[in-house]
């Protein structure tokens, strides 16, 4: 499996479409999952080009997973969830569905199921204030 540079993630990286950005470097963006599982579900999105955590490259890898530390600690700040989950998937049997590297931090509310994956599209003002909240813990 090779990497289709035409994915929507490779397309937001480069400013062609929205998102709710959170943080950007010149490492990753970090943005707002629009189709949330749960309140403040937030993606790390590398800016070097793979398609999963197969094809990545280490030295890129290692220089992401503070950065997802960070952003685990401010979605917590800004939602006070209860916990979190940290997720990423690889090829589509097991439910990749944007096919550029990311992680999730999803947050979880005591006694709230998680979402559907990829579910309903979340309000776009919701959105934009947890984007602004959770940079503001960073
Ligand atoms: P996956 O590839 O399975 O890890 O999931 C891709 C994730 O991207 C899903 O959780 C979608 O809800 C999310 N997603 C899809 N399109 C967009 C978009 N344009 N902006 C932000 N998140 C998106």
């Amino acid at each position: 499996m090779t990497y289709d540079p035409s994915n929507i993630f490779a397309k937001i990286l480069k400013g062609e479409l929205p998102c709710h950005k959170v943080h950007e470097d010149d490492k990753a963006l970090v943005m707002m999952d629009i189709f949330p599982q749960s309140r403040g579900h937030t993606l790390i999105v590398p800016k070097a080009a793979s398609r999963n955590l197969l094809d990545a490259d280490p030295e890129a890898l290692s220089a992401l997973m503070p950065l997802v530390q960070r952003v685990a600690k401010a979605v917590k700040a800004a939602t006070n969830a209860d916990g979190l989950r940290l997720v990423q998937f690889n090829e589509a049997p097991a439910g990749q569905t944007v096919f550029h590297l990311h992680f999730h931090i999803i947050p979880v509310y005591e006694g709230t199921p998680l979402g559907a994956h990829a579910g309903g599209k979340a309000d776009d003002a919701e959105l934009a204030a947890l984007a602004r909240d959770i940079a503001a813990h960073l």
